[in-house]
């Protein structure tokens, strides 16, 4: 079976894509998180919406040419673009944006949202209330009119370089990074996961004000929030136990709580998630 470059499709996706050149330190695309949701859509591919051009993608194009008669290429040309359908017919910036619509451009939409640190659930193409929810939340973080109707300042917006932590950070414990943050399965990991013992200390990541220290019901579970100013909050979640309380003042290594399982969490391991402003950003490049 002949296996096309990956480039030879990644080129053929920057056609027309509005979002082609990826955001400053993202990995993967919105066009091709678009083209995974729309192969998802016409069940021909199960794999993650990572925005990364990899085997599973190119072999899922080629089962979807294959069933429409079409060149079995592995290429998304005008021609595989047309048999996707309603679906892919607009890239990002092409129409405006509103809660209700569905389709590639949507997805495109999602996948930028949430490399942008705010995330909206399913990235699958459907603009529901997540995602009016999260754009409304990205229109505000820049100072655009929080509308929940995408248009081309908001378009401009997700182009700019995404945000960085610009406080430097300690590590809360000492562990591999299990998940990063990022593109994970269908959905977007907006910390990092250092698996550990139950128990392990949790460390102050700087020196800051705690501001949260309680149950979080919507999947946290036990959570320590601590205030950094500059707009830097760090998380930490799924703790089993508390060592502070909010309203006092901690170092960088004083410990906030001890590793658990609480929330939705599978085994023992502390998702650490750093805020600027509200958005997400990947803690990983300000840890020393
Ligand atoms: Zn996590």
């Amino acid at each position: 079976m002949p296996r096309p470059g990956h480039i030879k499709l990644a080129a053929a996706l920057a056609v027309g894509a509005f979002l082609a050149a990826p955001p400053a330190h993202a990995t993967g695309r919105p066009a091709v998180a678009a083209l995974q949701v729309t192969l998802r859509h016409h069940h021909v591919y199960r794999g993650p919406v990572d925005g990364v051009v990899g085997v599973r993608t190119t072999t899922a194009v080629m089962r979807f040419q294959r069933r429409h008669g079409l060149t079995a290429d592995g290429v998304v040309g005008p021609k595989t673009r047309r048999a996707f359908g309603r679906f892919a017919r607009h890239v990002l910036g092409s129409r405006p944006l509103t809660p209700g619509l569905a389709g590639w451009d949507v997805a495109e939409l999602q996948f930028a949202l949430a490399w942008h640190g705010f995330p909206s659930g399913a990235i699958d193409g459907g603009f529901g209330r997540h995602t009016e929810r999260a754009l409304i939340k990205f229109q505000r973080w820049a100072h655009l009119t929080p509308d929940g109707v995408t248009g081309p300042g908001t378009f401009r917006a997700l182009r700019t370089p995404l945000p960085r932590c610009p406080i430097a950070l300690a590590w809360p414990l000492q562990a591999t990074v299990g998940s990063p943050f990022g593109p994970r399965g269908t959905g977007f990991h907006p910390g990092i996961d250092l698996p550990a013992p139950a128990g392990t200390p949790v460390g102050a990541a700087a020196p800051g004000r705690v501001v949260f220290a309680a149950y979080d019901p919507s999947g946290y579970g036990k959570l320590v929030e601590v205030a950094h100013g500059d707009g830097v909050i760090s998380m930490y979640a799924h703790l089993s136990a508390f060592s502070v309380h909010v309203g006092q003042s901690v170092g960088t290594g004083r410990r906030v709580g001890r590793v658990g399982s609480t929330g939705e969490a599978t085994g023992p391991h502390l998702h650490f998630e750093v805020r600027l402003r509200g958005a997400a950003v990947d803690p990983v490049p300000a840890l020393h």
